[in-house]
């Protein structure tokens, strides 16, 4: 069908004193309307400033989108002004992150924040916005919502913060809602909770659902299709199930073996395999595979050569010389 969001070989570019840092640098992905589209890689992937620059919120200077083309329902991010894009952003894109209290403020109560929100979008009365906050909160999972209004945000666990924000960010009814690593900070069982809401949400409201982690039990949890991102680029991009039965990219292979597996040995989890070394300076990469010093698998050519990104398989992308190689062995005899 058509996509809701259409990102096409998107290029932002840090201009700084050391160097030009290359946060994100030729992504391309889509979302379909009413999918969680996955987006994993480790800190400093370009993951947020990949999210950052569609809602065109990248700091400038020292930061710029150089190229690419971003598009909404068919219209233009990149050419609308800051009075179109302020139709758009916060309203028909909402967006979520790690720290609720970096987007509450500490000194309001949570009445006033969500009616502010909601008037600024919304066209009713003080009381009406009031009943909408309460049926906000409801809708999240909080108790006593009504009561629950007149607290200040320190007044709330964690994650019954992250469900506020949550329900801020739906106060708009948005099509897009981009979370930034949502649950990171939140422990195991109510990680859990809050990505049973978010798929919750997403049946009921019908939203797409951009979801940026570094954790791929998050994947499991919520995503339809993923992007895996290496420093700054997309290396591979299929369906959360094909990813997890037929990984392509080495890249993908390490993050799957850090997982932590529960064996029915009494040892319970098995041990951790982080993937050694360290991603590459963004504002330095020599030529060849970004990945290639962290590689078990890298070739002599996978130093001199960029491999392309490429289907191996339909609706299966991945940035690699192992299956170029493959293909110019089959080609040549
Ligand atoms: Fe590893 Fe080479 Fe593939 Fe890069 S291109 S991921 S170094 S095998
Ligand atoms: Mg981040």
């Amino acid at each position: 069908g058509t996509s809701l969001l259409e990102v096409r070989n998107l290029k932002t570019h840090f201009f700084t004193k050391a160097g030009v840092v290359k946060a994100v640098d030729g992504v391309t992905f889509d979302i379909k309307p009413g999918e969680t589209l996955g987006i994993v890689g480790e800190s400093g992937s370009g993951k947020s400033m990949t999210a950052m620059s569609i809602m065109r919120l990248i700091p400038s200077p020292p930061g710029k989108i150089v190229g690419g083309e971003i598009e909404f329902e068919g219209k233009n991010l990149l050419s609308m002004s800051e009075k179109e894009l302020k139709k758009i952003r916060g309203n028909e894109i909402s967006m979520i992150f790690q720290d609720p209290m970096t987007s509450l403020n500490p000194v309001f109560t949570i009445k006033k924040q969500m009616v502010e929100t909601i008037l600024t979008h919304q066209d009713m009365t003080k009381k009406e916005a009031i009943d909408r906050a309460v049926e906000l909160l409801d809708l999240v999972g909080i108790p006593d919502a009504r009561a629950r209004l007149n607290n200040y945000p320190h007044e709330f666990s964690g994650g019954m913060r992250q469900r506020v924000m949550i329900a801020m960010a739906l106060s708009c009814d948005p099509k897009l809602l981009i979370a930034d690593e949502p649950t990171t900070a939140l422990d195991v069982t109510i990680q859990a909770q809050i990505l049973d809401l978010l798929n919750r949400l997403q049946e009921e409201m019908g939203m797409s659902i951009m979801m940026i982690t570094h954790d791929l039990g998050v994947v499991a949890e919520v995503c339809d299709r993923v992007m895996v991102m290496y420093a700054g680029q997309p290396v591979e991009f299929t369906e959360a199930a094909t990813l997890f039965d037929h990984p392509k990219h080495p890249y993908t292979w390490g993050l799957l073996n850090s997982i932590p597996k529960i064996t029915k040995k009494k040892e319970g989890q098995k041990r951790l395999e982080a993937i050694p070394g360290l991603p590459p300076d963004l504002r330095n990469l020599e030529a060849g595979c970004h990945f290639a010093p962290r590689c078990k698998h890298a070739m002599d050519s996978c130093y001199s050569k960029n491999p392309s990104y490429e289907p191996c398989e339909p609706d299966h992308f991945v940035r690699c010389l192992l299956y170029e190689e493959k293909e110019e062995v089959l080609s040549n005899d």
